[in-house]
């Protein structure tokens, strides 16, 4: 009986501190200095690098790992049949529609350098930066590889660290839904089943 109150104890102790570290760490979101109008800062400017990154020097974060995990998803169109002989491959309106809210990311890793879950598997969750950019090229009529690209997605590390903390939602400069194009993935696979 001792024991286990004891444990109760520590279970609730260790519940408190995970909920005061996670509130904590949630304030620590990046914000792009580009975005912010210089009369809105009041007092002294305080500027940093990209958080949680190696830093290379000054403000120059090491971004090779990011830059890797981009360049696994292929980001970029991948076919099969030939193109026609006499134009481009076209997509309807309705089509090129479904690409807004992803084209624009101008990939400036504030999202992937604002989750959790980012800093805790960085080596093996893709993050959301990334895995928007796998949906822009999932959601591509065009494309002919959305088999293979959700293949290369279905992964416990790769797609599924995502918890929905929405930091990535909340710190996009572009506001864009980094969180909401990895549910729509998720769907995906759900559906494709
Ligand atoms: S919603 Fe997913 S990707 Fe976005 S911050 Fe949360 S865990 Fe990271
Ligand atoms: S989704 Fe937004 S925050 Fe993330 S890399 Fe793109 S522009 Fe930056």
């Amino acid at each position: 009986m001792v024991i286990r109150r004891f444990w109760l104890c520590v279970n609730h102790l260790l519940l408190r501190i995970s909920v005061k570290l996670l509130r904590i760490l949630a304030k620590r979101v990046a914000r792009a200095a580009c975005l912010k109008p210089i009369d809105d800062v009041k007092g002294a400017v305080k500027i940093y690098p990209l958080p949680h990154m190696p830093v290379v020097k000054d403000l120059v974060p090491d971004l090779s790992v990011p830059y890797a995990q981009l360049a696994s998803i292929k980001p970029w169109m991948q076919t099969q049949t030939p193109p026609p002989p006499d134009r481009e491959r076209l997509q309807s309106p309705e089509e090129r529609a479904k690409l807004d809210g992803l084209w624009e990311c101008i990939l400036c890793f504030c999202c992937q350098t604002s989750c959790p879950s980012y800093w805790w598997n960085g080596e093996r969750y893709l993050g959301p930066a990334i895995l928007l950019q796998a949906a822009r090229w999932i959601d591509d009529s065009r494309d002919e590889m959305t088999g293979e690209r959700l293949d290369h997605l279905e992964d416990p590390f790769r797609l599924y660290r995502c918890h929905t903390i929405m930091n990535c939602t909340t710190t996009c400069p572009k506001g864009l839904n980094p969180a909401k194009a990895i549910g729509s993935i998720k769907q995906k696979l759900v559906e494709r089943r």
